[in-house]
């Protein structure tokens, strides 16, 4: 008989507030343990963080001897509140009496630099009380984020509901940035904030970082959380029983007294265990995690605790799900052993079994758990040199509180810049724009670091000192503005010369020591002859610019609009400002010369910067009269919407009824024409599936990494562009948006989609989910599979789920693959390829899968293909995969379809 743990999640944190309260107790009865542990650790390098302690106040905590300290010195942002007086008691921890709250700004971000740097595993904890801290009795929710990645959400239940957040985090760089996201959902706030260093060999992953799931210190005799100083890492340890099937052991000795593992598990946990009663033979443990998607990690802690006669044995196997995950395990006595999954695991439900081994004497034993979830941060920080530029910059000037954790991060990056995104590379700052920004002294050389910058603008501030040559070293640079300053010399030669080859555009008017001849040479004068020249120049240059001002606004609006185009362009990018003029559209198109497509909301030409950078500008035809309005905002918003894998946003016109979004230029166009195209070579079955990721990665960015997410609504063949590498990118994301919908409601007046790829369910209930571009994408795949439209002319319009179904209900995938492909395919690869489309297509929403389930799955088709191509000696692609495909038929029987694989 098997006795059972069952645990669902989520699970509540309420007894948190007594953590503290009662750590003294555990601490007491094991002093000589927590002194042989102090030694092992320096509680120097944690960080401790009271959020919302005033400034240069601090305490240690009499229960765990932690030192908290204020977090002014970690955040420029925020005020400090405290919580209501009815939610304070003895019981309640000091940390959650206050917090830091930020009702400005969209992201506000502590910084953390531990002495240890980056490449180095660290545990951030965070936690979150409301207490009513504004009175408002209204608990906010918000986001809450690792550098550039979306750690989790914050919300609560009530009041007094502790949320505590903790993740195991690998940084890139040297700070770590925790931010808190405003989603319109309440005011973030934080409550508490800590850092701990982990030994570097411990709890390594395949993949991302960890959340803490469950923590449990198996067979607690004292019923209360352990931490530090017990856990030298100070991990939280939640006291587990099982009463009723189970008994408890435990050694007054401690565990691993000599010699630590890299876990450095705390003696008080691990010299208690449980194991089955009665004599049972397993001890069975479930987590109903309710979520198929997610991804987990466990870590088993074992030791004997004991000391087994000489005809006495423990040894014992462990399953997951029914399946051996580990074959045998030895407690040793007194000393720790971890068992953990080399590879991520998933599941709704997980069960382990512990089952005593036919050559054991003795039942299993677990000492403690832990389970974490797999955070997989795809998002890239700024580059490190950038940062330490822009960092340098920021301080010596002493600019925006509002700069804040990553310069370039994808959701609200700083305002004054913008960046590269390539997808591959960290993403690079290239235009800065510090006009009027009170900037004073000399220019200094953190500027000429930022080597990726083709945009400066410095006007208008009080700059001194000479124009640096080393402008003329950054490579990309093509504008500078440096007029209204106070510089003075000469300006460098070779700037000059940049200047006038047109390889640069440099302003400097404005800085009336600046010395524009050559050589430079100062002229002796009177003073107060000097003086009085300046005086009088500068009434003069008054009133000249006031009548230049007037003159130049009367014949601007004369002017016809493809002329004021001419040079207009530059001043946009100075002020580095993404929206466009309509004569700058004509500017870019060339008048509009190249078209490139026509669809259902308007006409795409092809255009090009002045930095040559191609693009292609994509004309919508919006009639209705909130379209204005409602284009600007959701241009703004989808400005800030940055993946590899998305068709870059550049930039976005909206004057005078004139509605335009400016994209990346994608050269080899849409995959609907390129799968159509005969005079093309047709895309070989890898390419497919290459195309097929990169399509369902920008999908799911979409679905996952959007808040709030975002529904594409028109995933179609021609949506999906690829750039001259082959590369795929989702377009027209978020366009549908530009047309009314009844606000939030998701229910919009008119269903929008493409024909054959419109999702059923929300075509009849108007109901729009992330699921229904899940329906448009399997459609896309079935394409790529099949090399069939979506609608079938030639078969009478028959649409393509309904062409392919009868073909794999008999198991014949060799009707339905496209012919062009001659049989250059591993069989495997395509039939999960096939089943992949296939789940994504019932006319249930709730049964298909979500985009992150498609994306993991169709990697492994790329795995199955490329390991296929790999094989020796079946260079001749054909005939393997004939044969193969051959006898995948042979062993299917008639009833099966792909789910009989
Ligand atoms: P609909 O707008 O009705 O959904 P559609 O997606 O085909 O149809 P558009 O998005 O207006 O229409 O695009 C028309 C065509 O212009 C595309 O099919 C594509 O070939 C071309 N096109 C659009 N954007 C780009 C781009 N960024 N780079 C290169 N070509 C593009």
């Amino acid at each position: 008989m098997a006795c059972k743990y069952r645990c669902n999640w989520p699970w509540s944190f309420i007894f948190w507030l007594l953590v503290f309260s009662v750590f003294s107790i555990t601490g007491k009865s094991t002093v000589l343990a927590t002194q042989i542990r102090r030694k092992l650790h320096d509680e120097g390098s944690f960080i401790s963080i009271d959020c919302g302690l005033s400034e240069e106040s601090g305490y240690t905590d009499n229960k765990t001897q932690i030192h908290y300290t204020s977090d002014a010195e970690f955040i420029d942002t925020g005020t400090n509140k405290n919580i209501s007086d009815k939610f304070i008691s003895e019981t309640l921890h000091r940390t959650f009496t206050k917090v830091r709250s930020f009702p400005e700004g969209k992201r506000n971000c502590y910084t953390l630099r531990p002495p240890e740097g980056k490449d180095t595993i660290y545990l951030i904890r965070a936690y979150f009380m409301y207490g009513n801290y504004d009175n408002l009795d209204r608990q906010p929710q918000f986001d809450l984020y690792v550098g550039v990645n979306s750690w989790d959400t914050v919300k609560f239940e009530n009041a007094t509901h502790v949320v505590m957040k903790e993740i195991l985090h690998v940084p890139s760089m040297d700070d770590v940035y925790v931010c808190l996201l405003n989603t319109d959902m309440g005011t973030p706030f934080i409550s508490a904030l800590e850092l701990r260093h982990f030994h570097n060999s411990s709890y390594r992953t395949q993949s991302g970082s960890l959340a803490l799931y469950k923590r449990l210190d198996i067979g607690s005799t004292t019923n209360e959380i352990v931490r530090y100083n017990e856990d030298s890492y100070d991990r939280i340890w939640f006291p587990y029983n099982l009463p009723n099937c189970s008994v408890l052991m435990n050694t007054s000795f401690i565990v691993d007294s000599l010699k630590n593992t890299e876990y450095r598990l705390p003696s008080m946990v691990m010299r208690t265990a449980l194991t089955p009663k009665n004599g049972t033979d397993s001890l069975e443990l479930e987590f109903d995690t309710g979520d198929p998607t997610l991804e987990f990690y466990v870590y088993m802690h074992f030791a004997e605790v004991e000391k087994l006669k000489e005809n006495e044995h423990r040894e014992f196997n462990i399953k997951l799900n029914g399946n051996l995950w580990n074959e045998s395990v030895v407690p040793q006595y007194l000393h720790s052993t971890t068992i953990y999954s080399k590879n991520s695991i998933r599941g709704t439900k997980l069960t382990f079994t512990l089952h005593k081994r036919s050559n054991s004497s003795l039942p299993p034993i677990l000492n403690a758990m832990e389970i974490y979830i797999v955070k997989d941060f795809l998002h890239q920080p700024t580059d490190q040199e950038d940062v330490n530029a822009i960092t340098d910059i920021k301080s010596s000037y002493r600019l925006g509180k509002l700069w804040q954790g990553d310069p370039c991060a994808p959701i609200h990056s700083w305002n004054e810049l913008s960046c590269s995104y390539n997808g591959y590379d960290a993403p690079k700052i290239i235009s800065l724009n510090l006009s009027s920004s009170g900037l004073t002294g000399k220019i200094i050389l953190s500027f000429s670091k930022l080597k990726s910058m083709q945009y400066l603008d410095l006007s208008n501030n009080s700059l001194t000192g000479p124009l640096p040559e080393f402008f003329s070293q950054l490579p990309n640079l093509r504008t500078i503005n440096l007029s209204g300053n106070r510089l003075s010399g000469a300006v460098p030669s070779i700037l000059k010369e940049k200047k006038m080859n047109g390889s640069l555009s440099l302003s400097w008017d404005g800085n009336p020591d600046l010395c524009l001849q050559d050589p430079c040479k100062k002229e002796e004068r009177n003073l107060l002859p000097v003086i009085a020249a300046i005086i009088s120049s500068i009434f003069l240059l008054i009133i000249v610019s006031v009548v230049l001002i007037v003159i130049w606004r009367r014949r601007c609006k004369r002017m016809p609009a493809a002329q004021q185009a001419v040079g207009s362009f530059e001043v946009i990018l100075k002020s580095n400002n993404k929206q466009f003029t309509y004569p700058q559209l004509v500017n870019i198109t060339n008048n509009f010369q190249k078209l490139i497509g026509k669809g259902g909301f308007g006409t795409v030409y092809h255009g090009c910067f002045s930095d040559g950078t191609q693009v292609a500008v994509k004309m919508l035809s919006l009639k209705s009269p909130q379209g204005s309005k409602q284009f600007q905002t959701e241009a703004q918003l989808l400005m800030r919407v940055h993946h590899r894998n998305l068709a870059a946003f550049l930039g976005y016109c909206n004057e005078g009824g004139c509605y335009a979004i400016i994209y990346e230029y994608m050269a080899c166009g849409n995959l609907k024409d390129y799968l159509s195209d005969s005079r093309k070579d047709p895309l070989s079955w890898k390419q497919r599936i290459q195309i097929a990721i990169d399509a369902a990665q920008g999908l799911e960015y979409l679905h996952k990494g959007c808040k709030p997410p975002i529904i594409h609504r028109d995933i179609k063949t021609a949506n999906i562009l690829l750039n001259e590498k082959l590369q795929a990118k989702v377009a027209d994301f978020g366009v549908s948006k530009f047309f009314p919908t009844e606000n939030d409601s998701h229910i919009s007046t008119a269903v929008v989609g493409t024909l054959g790829y419109l999702d059923p369910e929300y075509y009849i209930s108007s109901r729009l989910n992330e699921k229904s571009d899940i329906y448009s994408f399997g459609i896309v795949l079935l394409e790529l599979i099949t090399g069939q439209p979506a609608i079938i002319r030639s078969h009478q319009n028959t649409h393509v789920v309904q062409w392919v179904s009868p073909f794999l209900a008999g198991g014949d995938i060799r009707h339905i693959v496209d012919p062009k492909l001659q049989g250059g395919f591993d069989i495997g690869s395509m039939w999960k390829a096939v089943e992949v489309a296939i789940a994504c297509v019932p006319q249930v929403s709730v049964q298909r899968p979500d985009m992150s389930y498609v994306v993991t799955e169709l990697k492994e088709c790329l795995e199955m293909e490329a390991a296929c191509e790999e094989i020796p000696g079946t260079d001749d692609n054909m005939l393997k995969s004939n044969s193969l495909l051959e006898m995948n038929i042979l062993n299917l029987g008639t009833e099966s379809g792909p789910e009989a694989r």
